[in-house]
């Protein structure tokens, strides 16, 4: 008897308001064969089915809900490059090759963001004003200078911002510095996403929403996934399911921590206001353990992103912490209207890396972002494709490892609220 799982709608949010109207997509009915399946909608997912139609093979991807209803169409839109990692740890942990690789994937992850916008002519309003990474303390800003030195070593165009530059930059004096990362920007993340999906359909590839798979199992030499309406049979299967991680694939979903992170969003300011607050378009977030972060929009909103209830919310009462620190570092919002908030989860893992495992042979899987997933999921899903369709292990540039449960796993919830609470006591004593 097959499970039957209701197709979700996209959770109210600003970008659901905004976003130019997805592409028209059905459910999958009947059984269709293709040379890879694809199981997931998001940024993963997306761009490993638009870079297999780009290279002409034939590549069916499922979603259970909508395109971009994940992570990907409720995220900050922050563009964001490297890896939590940063370069000498990963070449020091994983060595000179394939740790130099992880160093390169990351750099060069917002570019192939933009790159795809630009060449599919994607209406997500992006914009390269970099990242910023905002001390707020003298310890972290060891780490923040530490963070700059190190990539302006490996050539990347990162310089320290600090006293009037950082002000205007950003439009508040709350931080004694940060590193302003110029590879980075903004996109309006569900309209990229939709962007992602119309791209690849018009290559040629086949994308199905409310249609989640409900199981995977070998089919002779390949793999049957079956859904409420019907099964897809391809060579080989990519699994991108991410923070949504259901129990398809044994021991997946226990692999991460799906942490919430919450947004909430105002009406365009007026533009006295909005001129002032970072008028070049660059984002910011904070070293700190409201893990806060934040940007203004193409149309002049504030989005204000950051700690979050572990459950799914859009009661303003959840989110009146992220407007206390928005107004505490932007006196003039005091004005603004709040007119949307929402929250989704992100994929945390063990060590702070994206995972990719190759369970059984044909099988691809790649997860785990840890917050910085717009750029890097978008990398992932490029070279799942290429891993997808016979590229040799050099075409990975992470470690294939196995899929390893999180002990206690079920107490993810408690553990999240009391590292929390630690990471703030450390900030207050002056430890962090
Ligand atoms: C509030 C928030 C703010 C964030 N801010 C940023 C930011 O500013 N910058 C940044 O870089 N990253 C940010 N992130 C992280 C980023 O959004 C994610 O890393 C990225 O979107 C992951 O993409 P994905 O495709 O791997 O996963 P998702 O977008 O989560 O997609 C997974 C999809 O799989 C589908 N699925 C699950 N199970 C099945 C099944 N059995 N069958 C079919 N489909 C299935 C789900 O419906 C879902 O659509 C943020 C995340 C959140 C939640």
């Amino acid at each position: 008897m097959p499970r039957t799982i209701p197709r979700r709608p996209l959770p109210p949010s600003l970008y659901a308001d905004t976003a130019p109207p997805a592409p028209t997509t059905t459910e999958l009915a009947g059984d269709v064969t293709a040379k890879i399946a694809i199981i997931g909608g998001g940024f993963t997912g997306l761009s490993t089915v638009l870079h297999l139609a780009e290279a002409g093979v034939d590549a069916v991807m499922i979603e259970a809900n909508e395109i971009g209803w994940g992570a990907s169409g409720r995220n900050g839109g922050q563009v964001n490059p490297g890896l939590k990692w940063e370069p000498e740890e990963l070449e020091a942990g994983f060595g000179p090759d394939l740790g130099a690789r992880m160093v390169r994937l990351g750099s060069e992850a917002p570019g192939l963001v933009f790159d795809l916008v630009e060449r599919h002519g994607i209406a997500c309003a992006p914009r390269r004003g970099g990242t910023i990474r905002a001390a707020v303390s003298p310890r972290s800003a060891v780490g923040v200078r530490s963070y700059q030195r190190q990539w302006a070593a490996r050539g990347a165009d990162v310089v320290i911002a600090e006293g009037a530059a950082l002000a205007k930059l950003t439009g508040t004096r709350a931080y004694p510095l940060g590193a302003h990362d110029r590879r980075g920007g903004q996109v309006q993340p569900l309209a990229y996403a939709r962007g992602l999906a119309g791209a690849a359909l018009k290559a040629g590839a086949r994308i199905f929403t409310g249609s989640p798979a409900l199981s995977l199992a070998r089919k002779g030499g390949g793999w049957r996934v079956t859904t409420p309406a019907g099964t897809v049979t391809a060579e080989r299967v990519v699994l991108a399911t991410n923070g949504y991680s259901d129990d398809l694939w044994p021991g997946l979903r226990r692999s991460v921590i799906p942490v919430y992170s919450s947004i909430t969003a105002t009406a365009p300011l007026p533009p006295d206001i909005a001129s002032a607050i970072m008028p070049n378009g660059v984002v910011l977030y904070e070293m700190s353990s409201t893990y806060a972060y934040y940007r203004m929009d193409e149309a002049g909103r504030f989005l204000m992103g950051g700690r979050s209830a572990l459950r799914d919310t859009s009661d303003p009462h959840d989110f009146a912490g992220l407007v206390v620190h928005a107004k505490e570092l932007f006196p003039a919002l005091d004005v603004a209207t709040w007119t949307h908030c929402w929250n989704g989860q992100v994929a945390v893992t063990w060590d702070h890396l994206p995972h990719v495992h190759e369970p059984e042979p044909g099988i691809h899987i790649g997860l785990g972002y840890n917050g910085r997933g717009v750029a890097m999921a978008t990398a992932m899903g490029r070279m799942l494709a290429r891993r997808a369709t016979g590229g040799g292990p050099e075409t990975l540039d992470l470690p294939v490892t196995s899929i390893q449960p999180i002990l206690g796993h079920f107490a993810w919830p408690l553990a999240v609220k009391s590292r929390l609470k630690w990471d703030r006591l450390r900030e207050v004593v002056g430890l962090a």
